[in-house]
């Protein structure tokens, strides 16, 4: 998940254009929002700057072989059910790989096919636990509450008796536990606007781990899907204000301060951020050629 998506219907997106203040009296405009907009500034506001405010924005670094990776799976699980129900198979799994395999960022082609080998045993084994019809695939939902107008793509919407879960494919290396699904404030927003958009309860999460095989799941609750909204809304009201600060002319390093750790190794603007190129940086390769580990032995976390 983490994707891009576009905003709601009659919302507009700009990104690069910061936030203007609204007249006195006039109800602020709403914060248009992603998960992964959201996510890139609690991570580090830097990278938000850099990502979403900057234009032209700072060069990223080269493709990454896992983001590759994770983009050909998430295609081919999509690509999946467009094939007539009753063709499909484990057989036809090699042609949707191969229809959406992404070959940026592997250190040579000897890995890349032994990577491609291993997404092909994962969708092997997974494709036979997939539901026949879906409620809904890579859809975009949608919501508004008073402050955001949050919109993003769930992986997968499946129909539980009269309630709606919500999947999310992963392929990293790191295998998700119970506390990361309850804890996804990105699991939580879908959730949140899946039950407003269908109009039914959803409060079961599930991260699907394709290389382990395992589904960690949650139930969520009213209470806690109402704090990662309001935790949406916190972040949107100070992205909102930091923006503001620099429309206003203060200082944009100020204002979206560096948040500098080990994911500094990994970010696309290390090459360009004086605090990130003070942490080693990993080749575009090195999250597929480390093995799996649980969240609880990851160096990284
Ligand atoms: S390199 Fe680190 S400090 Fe700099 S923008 Fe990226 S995450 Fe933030």
């Amino acid at each position: 998940m983490r994707r891009d998506t576009p905003p709601p219907p009659g919302v507009p997106e700009q990104p690069g254009v910061p936030e203007q203040p609204g007249l006195p009296g006039m109800p602020e405009r709403l914060f248009v929002c992603t998960p992964s907009k959201l996510a890139a500034y609690e991570d580090c506001p830097r990278r938000y700057r850099y990502g979403y405010v900057d234009r032209p924005p700072p060069p990223k670094g080269p493709p990454w072989a896992h983001n590759s990776l994770g983009a050909s799976v998430h295609t081919a699980l999509r690509n999946w059910y467009d094939v007539p129900a009753a063709q499909r198979g484990p057989e036809v799994v090699p042609r949707l790989l191969r229809g959406t395999w992404v070959r940026e960022g592997y250190r040579d082609v000897t890995q890349e096919r032994e990577i491609w080998r291993r997404a092909l045993g994962w969708l092997d084994s997974y494709v036979a636990a997939l539901p026949a019809e879906p409620l809904g695939v890579e859809r975009v939902v949608a919501a508004r509450t008073p402050v955001i107008a949050f919109s993003g793509r769930a992986d997968r919407i499946d129909r539980r008796g009269d309630e709606l879960a919500v999947v999310d494919y992963k392929t990293g290396r790191v295998q998700p536990t119970e506390r990361d699904a309850a804890g996804s404030a990105a699991l939580a927003l879908y959730a949140f606007a899946a039950q407003r958009m269908f109009r039914r309860p959803c409060r079961r999460v599930e991260l699907h781990h394709l290389p382990s095989g395992t589904v960690a799941t949650a139930d969520l609750t009213e209470q806690s899907i109402d704090r990662q909204v309001r935790r949406a809304e916190q972040t949107a009201t100070d992205i909102r204000a930091a923006e503001q600060e620099v429309a206003a002319g203060g200082d944009a390093d100020e204002a979206f301060p560096t948040a500098p750790s080990q994911l500094c190794g990994w970010c696309d603007f290390r090459r360009s951020c004086p605090a990130g190129r003070q942490w080693p940086g990993q080749e575009p390769w090195a999250a597929v050629e480390r093995p799996l580990v649980t969240a609880d032995d990851d160096p990284d976390t």
